[in-house]
């Protein structure tokens, strides 16, 4: 590059730890990522205090308080209030993901009524056609196949999307096209993930679909496939995320 263009670059670029990050996608400012480490950490006490399961169903609300009244916790700024509402609010599109909404209220409830605990995997199925499948799955596919994820309100969703974010070093496009943003998880509403007993993080990557569980999953007629390859909302292909139809 020549050393013009290369102080260009270095001008408009984010830069972050040692990082000279020169791309086409969308970033944080340094600011927003600097308050987005601090709302991380903070997410990662409350789940830490509030346990891995009921993580899962935490509401905006919930969160808020928890952060308020214990002291090992800690009140959110506002600057992290802020962060936290512009995540759930801002439109992704601008980043790249052209999902549908799913949930439009920062402060979603999920009762405890509507759902079910799944015994040995910290998560939850909605008490509807979503626990059907998992049942029917299990007869159909075998075993094996196990829940991974599946109801996320939007304090979890949110904390996934956080961490992506972090990860990535700010990368808004990235961390998009990974994690869903916050109001556009069909986990808040219907969908679940399935992997294979026995084979741990492989289950979120292509290695999945190589299994033969993946293989009979893709004949039956009552569940779909969110986020097969090129899907339209320009997420990656997730061969473990079960689309309740
Ligand atoms: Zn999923």
């Amino acid at each position: 590059m020549k050393r013009r263009s290369f102080l260009v670059c270095l001008t408009l670029s984010p830069l972050y730890g040692n990082e000279l990050l020169l791309d086409n996608n969308k970033y944080l400012t340094r600011d927003e990522f600097s308050t987005l480490i601090k709302l991380n950490n903070r997410l990662k006490k409350i789940k830490r205090y509030v346990g891995f399961a009921n993580f899962n169903l935490l509401s905006y609300e919930d969160a808020l308080f928890y952060a308020r009244n214990y002291i090992k916790i800690g009140s959110f700024s506002k600057k992290e209030i802020d962060l936290m509402e512009q995540l759930f609010y801002e439109d992704p599109n601008k980043y790249g993901f052209h999902g549908s909404t799913t949930c439009v209220n920062i402060n979603n409830k999920i009762s405890l009524k509507h759902v079910k605990k799944i015994p040995h995997t910290g998560h939850y199925l909605f008490d509807s056609k979503p626990l059907n499948d998992y049942k029917s799955l299990k007869k159909d596919v075998g075993n094996n196949l196990i829940l991974t994820s599946g109801v996320r309100n939007v304090i979890k969703q949110l904390s996934l999307y956080v961490d992506k974010i972090y990860r990535t070093n700010g990368n808004m496009t990235k961390a998009s096209l990974s994690i869903a943003p916050p109001a556009y998880s069909y986990h808040t509403i219907s969908d679940f993930d399935v992997g294979k007993k026995g084979l741990g993080y492989k289950n979120f990557t292509n290695d999945f679909a190589q299994t033969r569980e993946f293989e009979k999953m893709v004949n039956l007629d009552y569940i779909g496939m969110r986020y097969d390859k090129n899907n339209k909302d320009g997420v990656r292909y997730e061969p473990w995320h079960v689309e309740v139809i």
